[in-house]
């Protein structure tokens, strides 16, 4: 029968507490205490619980420092103790596990994990008891059977022993060791005499176990607190109970140290069966802990096989304690259902998710490439919290704080990773909730800076932030103007002007390409528009736009509609893609391209040379143009090899009948080739640079451009 103390000052929590305890298991005993300071001296007095239950702020002595009391004393210092915190107080729980807490639960108490984490306590309580016990009795026998001195028949008494015993002599080599821990640690005695601790059970058992040996050898005392510790082996981990004893002789030196095991991994995995029950949360429907753990390791080992990172994110929802007690159990259940529901909806293919516990979620999400892949995950959960939630007719609105760890960089196991992502979710909590960290901390820079980025660009559509440049194009036949591309700038209240590689891609990411797009459209079609009517004829107005635009169909629509709003001859518009975008999307693309150009709207086909290189597509879709990437006209004097490539280009272009344009012209001799080999078009600094509006006007008024290389030629 177990004997179970509660300590907490408030009576209903005291109740409860009682109540829970007794629905452990048939026959439980509790004794429950309003003031910490009394139930020492119960404990003094010698009462001898099997679990602990304790509140931690209470007045006179808060949980840290009673379980600090306890751990002082000899006889209370094994006792587990559970500390229950309430849902804000996650410091409490550092500092109550730092006294030597046991475990921990947060309150409001999920009643099954109670059951579950008490039972499991308890249990392992008689396992210590058991071996306390052998351990007790494996002295007597070999006291008893010392006279007979035969080794032998003090070896076969040790193997005849359930429980695992090793003997390892003060300079840490191993002296002997029984059946039962040939089986445990998974190694031959043959192999494991004469090696040290290192040699034969690997770093991990040495550094930890060479610690409390040291301590042995040192104070010629027994290590009387019995711990739990998992064991990594060949067949998978095994749990197992430690005490310690020293061999004494008879001159009162210590000769050996005894470690004495027992093997408890039946008993945890059946009980672990028994309280997880299934695979699944009951409450929301996701894997249990445990097997999202299984799933992890799984992932992880195919991760390391393949090099790969994994995320694991660990959610803890703001707040959720103050709504849970406003509205009652029932409602923080269907809360908590429909969280889990909506995160779901925000998961890849293969990120799972499981509830940890109460209100904390923790999600695995593996194939990462970049550290930016974890960060968009984590964007997306919190963003999930953007809309209220309705339950029961009410609507509330929550957040949650993520914190976010990496396999392997952060930590090679599930253990390591999910402290870590806790930490690293208590630093999201102490910065104001809402938000994500990650544990390393040169991540949260970068997730930082992007975080800012991604602020700033929504700020600025709105605030009128972009400009646009302009740059001209030329007829290399005439020397006239004959277009020009029109490239987005942001104009930066603090960095002045950005230039769209560092922007175009974020945007796209987080859905502001679109507006983006509308706008550059609009406004360079405007443009033009003005320029017309002021007599500045035959040209065309260029605009990029993203691949991802033309993954669904209706970018037409709205290039027709600026067209329409801002009175452009749609023949004047130029539309520039790249290679892959109209691969990547061909099916949609193909057909809005072609609506496009029954408009009478062109395109052109940027940074060619550089994708697919592969042609089929020209013929399938309306290309008027090909734009020899700039990387080729830089290098097209003097490396052999662009060179080719730019004349097979202008040769493959007009042979389907295209007109070749070049970007990137910056010197006179690379427009004197361009010409050579018949380029029909150059655009590139030596001609202009991209400018204002104004700034063009010159050019405008002259209409075409004399530069030497044209001379040349
Ligand atoms: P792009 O379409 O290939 O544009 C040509 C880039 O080369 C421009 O960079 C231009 O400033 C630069 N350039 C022009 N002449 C020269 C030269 O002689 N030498 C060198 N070294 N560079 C030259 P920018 O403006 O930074 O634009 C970069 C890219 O951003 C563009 O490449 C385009 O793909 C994209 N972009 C620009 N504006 C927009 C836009 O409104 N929407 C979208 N979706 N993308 C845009
Ligand atoms: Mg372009
Ligand atoms: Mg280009």
């Amino acid at each position: 029968m177990a004997n179970v103390v509660v300590i907490d000052d408030r009576v209903t929590n005291r109740n409860i507490l009682t109540r829970l305890a007794k629905s452990v298991e048939e026959g439980i005993q509790v004794t429950s205490f309003a003031d910490p300071v009394l139930a020492l001296a119960q404990l003094d007095a010698g009462l001898v619980p099997d679990l602990v239950i304790t509140d931690f702020s209470m007045p006179g002595m808060d949980g840290a420092a009673l379980i600090g009391a306890m751990r002082e004393r000899e006889r209370l210092a094994d006792i587990p103790v559970i500390v229950v915190t309430s849902y804000e107080d996650r410091e409490y729980r550092y500092r109550a596990l730092s006294a030597g807490a046991t475990d921990f639960l947060q309150s409001p108490l999920d009643h099954s994990e109670f059951r579950a984490r008490a039972r499991n306590l308890l249990t392992m309580r008689r396992q210590q008891r058991l071996l306390a016990e052998r351990a007790a009795g494996l002295e007597q026998a070999l006291m008893a059977r010392g006279g007979d001195g035969t080794e032998a028949a003090k070896a076969a008494l040790l193997d005849a022993l359930p429980v695992a015993i090793m003997a390892v002599d003060p300079r840490g080599r191993v002296l002997s060791l029984n059946s039962a821990g040939e089986a445990l640690y998974g190694i031959g005695r043959d192999q494991a005499i004469g090696q040290t601790l290192q040699e034969a059970l690997g770093e991990g058992y040495a550094t930890k176990h060479g610690v409390l040996n040291e301590k042995v050898l040192e104070t010629a005392l027994p290590i009387a607190s019995p711990r739990l510790e998992v064991l990594e082996s060949t067949d998978g981990q095994r749990s197992a109970v430690f005490a310690k004893a020293p061999a004494i002789d008879a001159a009162g030196r210590v000769r050996a140290v005894y470690t004495a095991a027992l093997d408890i991994s039946e008993v945890r995995r059946a009980e672990q069966a028994g309280t997880s029950g299934s695979l699944v949360d009951p409450l929301t429907g996701l894997p249990s802990v445990d097997s999202f753990r299984e799933r992890v390791e799984q992932e992880l080992s195919r991760a390391r096989r393949q090099s790969e990172f994994v995320a694991l994110l660990h959610l803890d929802l703001d707040r959720y304690k103050g709504l849970n007690d406003a509205f009652g159990e029932p409602f923080g259940d269907a809360l908590l259902r429909e969280v889990a529901q909506r995160l779901k909806g925000q998961l890849g293919e293969h990120d799972v998710m499981a509830r940890l516990r109460s209100d904390e979620f923790v999600v695995m999400h593996p194939g990462v490439r970049r550290a930016d892949d974890a960060t968009e995950l984590c964007r997306r959960l919190g963003e999930a919290f953007g809309q209220p939630w309705l339950i029961d007719g009410q609507e509330v609105h929550l957040s949650a704080s993520i914190g976010a760890t990496l396999f392997p960089t952060d930590g090679k196991s599930v253990e390591t990773l999910l402290k870590n992502a806790d930490l690293a979710m208590y630093r999201a909590k102490a910065s104001g909730r809402d938000t994500y960290r990650f544990f390393a901390a040169e991540m949260n820079v970068a997730a930082r800076r992007a975080v800012t980025l991604e602020r700033e660009l929504r700020v600025a559509l709105a605030a009128d932030q972009f400009l646009l440049y302009y740059q001209p194009q030329l007829a290399l036949d005439s020397g006239r103007l004959v277009g020009m591309e029109a490239l987005v700038r942001w104009n930066h209240p603090e960095r002045g002007i950005v230039r769209p590689g560092e922007f175009i891609g974020l945007a796209e990411d987080i859905g502001l390409i679109a507006p983006l797009t509308k706008w550059v459209l609009k406004t360079a079609c405007r443009q033009l528009r003005l320029w017309l009517e002021r007599g500045f004829r035959g040209m065309q107005m260029s605009v990029n736009l993203s691949p991802i635009q033309f993954r669904e169909r209706g970018v037409e629509l709205m290039i027709e509609g600026i067209l329409g709003e801002t009175g452009l001859p749609p023949a004047l518009l130029d539309i520039e893609l790249t290679e892959n975008a109209v691969i990547e999307n061909s099916q949609t693309a193909t057909a809005s391209l072609r609506y496009l150009h029954q408009l009478g709207v062109t395109l052109s086909i940027d940074d060619f040379g550089t994708g697919y290189s592969s042609l089929s597509y020209v013929k399938r879709l309306p290309v008027q143009r090909l734009k020899i990437d700039q990387s080729f006209v830089q290098n097209v004097e003097h490396s052999a090899n662009d060179e080719v490539i730019v004349r097979a280009i202008i040769n493959l272009g007009h042979s389907l009948g295209l007109k070749v344009i070049a970007e990137g012209v910056e010197t006179e001799g690379q427009l004197a080739r361009l010409r050579r080999y018949g380029c029909d078009e150059a655009q590139g600094h030596l001609i202009s640079p991209p400018v204002r509006a104004e700034d063009l006007e010159p050019l405008l008024r002259t209409g075409s451009v004399l530069v030497r290389g044209m001379r040349q030629a």
